[in-house]
């Protein structure tokens, strides 16, 4: 028991070591996401997440984007709670048949211009739960979709280049 006692006192921890802090790079990259949205829409951008069903991994690192670390809101990017506020709807998961309609919904009560993105393999199509009996497909099963953004799940810098794709290629 001593020894047992011992050997937990000197190992040390057993967690991975963080990834290298990048903040210039995010720090540009959410600079350029903000630039292009008022340049494209004369305002910051508002963001809706929508989980259609995924494992909720893919919200892990769309909240990130808000922490203390990336803290977004620094750079004009919001998330807001009314699709009727969004510019964006950020999906995540395969696409449930019990979300089906909540997902059209929110797209129909999100006003012009608007622009859907499908985060995660999952939401592309269906991912790891395509052949379940409870998921109708990916995310253009239901409603159309600009982009998607890859990653099982995407890392939040992944996130912010994705966006401004998005925004660029929409002039
Ligand atoms: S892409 Fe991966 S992390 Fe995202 S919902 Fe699917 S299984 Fe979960």
């Amino acid at each position: 028991m001593r020894k047992l006692l011992f050997r937990n006192l000197f190992r040390p921890p057993l967690t991975e070591r963080p990834p290298d802090r990048d903040e210039e790079a995010v720090a540009e990259l959410a600079a350029c996401v903000d630039r292009a949205a008022r340049r494209r829409l004369g305002r910051s951008l508002a963001i809706r997440e929508v989980d259609a069903g995924s494992c909720n991994g893919c919200e892990l690192e769309i909240h990130a984007l808000n922490n203390a670390f990336y803290d977004l809101e620094r750079y004009g990017i919001r998330f807001v709670a009314s699709p009727r506020h969004a510019d964006v709807l950020l999906v995540t998961g395969p696409v449930t048949k019990n979300m089906r309609e909540g997902l059209e919904r929110t797209y129909n009560a999100t006003p012009d211009p608007k622009w859907v993105v499908a985060v995660g393999d999952c939401a592309v199509d269906g991912g790891l739960f395509a052949e379940s009996y409870a998921v109708v497909g990916g995310v253009s099963a239901v409603v159309p979709v600009d982009l998607h953004i890859r990653g099982c799940p995407p890392e939040p810098r992944r996130l912010l280049a994705g966006l401004l794709a998005l925004l660029e290629s929409a002039g």
